[in-house]
């Protein structure tokens, strides 16, 4: 009795770790399987030139920061703050914009040199 019951305890645990190795192997399996889809839809994302649309996605972004620096850069210096006798010049007390050449500010009434 004692003898059979240790063989059906040791039965037993011998078929759950053959259903635990049956987990292991399915899940191993899968593994192999999803790295394979991973790889299998990476390569028809590239034979479907996706890679290369995110490429000219990306070449767009940044061609498109470039031109915003290029226009904050020609902001910055198309900016009237310049003291060049230009057509709009800014008042050096308080800033007011100023247009053509007067002497003296509209706003404050200080000397515009
Ligand atoms: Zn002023």
């Amino acid at each position: 009795m004692i003898n059979v019951g240790k063989y059906q305890l040791f039965r037993k645990g011998q078929m759950m770790s053959l259903t635990v190795r049956k987990v292991i192997m399915l899940g191993l399996i899968g593994s192999v399987l999803l790295i394979g889809n991973i790889l299998f839809v990476a390569n028809w994302l590239a034979d479907n030139g996706v890679v290369e649309w995110v490429e000219n996605f990306r070449t767009e972004y940044l061609t498109g920061t470039a031109i915003t620096i290029v226009g904050v850069l020609l902001i910055l210096l198309v900016s009237p703050r310049t003291k060049t006798g230009g057509l709009i010049r800014r008042c050096p007390v308080c800033d007011h914009r100023l247009i053509g050449s007067p002497n003296y500010c509209g706003d404050c009434g200080s000397k515009v040199s």
